[in-house]
C-alpha cells in the first residue's frame, strides 16, 4: 500500500488509441513532479475491493510502473500502454475516460537514462512494443541530439499496426527545434509476425546476430562509440544483452559507467 501523502491524484486529459490493445494517454502533471528522460512513474488506478475484511473501504489502488513518453519540460505527463487481457491494472485503465483520475506517485524512478554512460558517439535505443516509450522522451531532450552523432531507434512489434509514435519519431527530422540535427536520426522498424513495406522482419537479437541491423543503418556496434539502451519484453532484453556482452559490451552500474542500460517491463 502506498501512503496517501506519497502520491497525487491527476486527471486524464487525452486518450489516443493506436490499435485495439494499445493506447496513449496524457495526465495533468503535479508541479512538483520531476523526472529525467528515460525514467518511469508509478501510476495507480482505483478498483473495487469487495469482500476484503482487511479493507472495509471496498476499494483499493492498484499500482504499476509506466515509462514516461513526454519531454521532461512538458506541462503534462504522457504514457503509452498495452492492454493485457484480464490484467489487473490495464483492464481498469482501459475503461477510463478523459476527466477520470489516475494516481501518480510523487517519486520518479529508473536508470534507463543517458547519464548512465560516459560520452559515446552513437546512442542505440532498442525497443519492443511499449518499450519504445522512454526513448521518445529521450528524443524530446535537446541534450541527446547535442551529445551524440547518431541516434538509432529500433522498434520491434508483432504486427504493423503496432508502430505507435512512428510519425512523431520520423517528424523529429523536420521539427523546428530538432530538424537541424535531423540527419542524426536512424529509425528502423521490424515486424516479427507479418511483413511491412520498409520494415525488417526479425527479432532484434536475430538482426544483431546476422549483422542485418548494422548493415541497414550503416553503423557498427563499437566499444568506443556505441551506448546501447534496451527496453521492453524481458526475453528480447536478455537475449540482446547476452549477445552484446559476448561482444565485450558491459552493463552500466551505479558509479561504473558501461555501454549498456536495460529495462525489463515484466
Ligand atoms: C520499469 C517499468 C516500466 C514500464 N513501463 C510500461 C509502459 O510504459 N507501458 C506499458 O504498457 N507497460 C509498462 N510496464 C508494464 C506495466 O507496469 C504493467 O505490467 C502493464 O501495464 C500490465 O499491467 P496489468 O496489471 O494489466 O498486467 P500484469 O499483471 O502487470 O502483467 C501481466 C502480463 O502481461 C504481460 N505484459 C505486461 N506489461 C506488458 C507490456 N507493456 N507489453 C506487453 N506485455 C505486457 C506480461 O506477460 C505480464 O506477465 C512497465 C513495467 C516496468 C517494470
Amino acid at each position: 500500500m502506498v501512503a496517501p501523502d506519497k502520491y497525487t491524484a491527476e486527471k486524464i486529459l487525452w486518450i489516443h488509441p493506436w490499435a485495439p490493445n494499445l493506447f496513449s494517454f496524457k495526465l495533468t502533471r503535479h508541479k512538483g513532479f520531476r523526472f529525467t528522460p528515460g525514467q518511469f512513474a508509478r501510476l495507480g488506478v482505483k478498483k473495487p475491493d469487495p469482500d476484503n475484511p482487511k479493507n472495509p473501504s471496498g476499494e483499493k489502488i492498484v499500482w504499476r510502473a509506466y515509462s514516461i513518453v513526454s519531454a521532461s519540460y512538458d506541462e503534462h505527463l504522457e504514457f503509452y500502454s498495452i492492454v493485457v487481457p484480464g490484467g489487473e491494472f490495464t483492464s481498469e485503465l482501459a475503461r477510463l475516460k478523459a476527466g477520470d483520475t489516475v494516481y501518480v506517485e510523487k517519486t520518479n524512478y529508473g536508470f534507463l537514462t543517458t547519464d548512465r554512460f560516459e560520452q559515446g558517439k552513437d546512442l542505440w535505443m532498442l525497443a519492443t512494443g511499449t518499450g519504445l516509450a522512454p526513448f521518445v522522451s529521450i528524443l524530446w531532450d535537446m541534450k541527446t541530439w547535442d551529445d551524440y552523432e547518431n541516434l538509432i531507434v529500433v522498434h520491434s512489434v508483432r504486427y504493423p499496426n503496432e508502430f505507435a509514435y512512428a510519425d512523431t519519431i520520423a517528424g523529429f527530422r523536420s521539427h523546428e527545434h530538432f530538424g537541424a540535427q535531423g540527419h542524426k536520426l536512424h529509425y528502423v522498424q521490424t515486424v516479427t509476425r507479418a511483413k511491412a513495406p520498409g520494415a525488417l522482419d526479425k527479432r532484434i537479437p536475430a538482426l544483431i546476430e546476422s549483422g542485418d541491423l548494422e548493415a541497414r543503418i550503416g553503423l557498427k556496434f563499437d566499444h568506443d562509440r556505441s551506448r546501447i539502451m534496451i527496453c521492453g519484453n524481458p526475453e528480447m532484453v536478455d537475449d540482446t544483452r547476452k549477445l552484446l556482452q559476448a561482444k565485450g559490451f558491459v552493463t552500466s552500474r551505479r558509479g561504473q559507467p558501461g555501454h549498456l542500460a536495460v529495462e525489463n517491463y515484466w
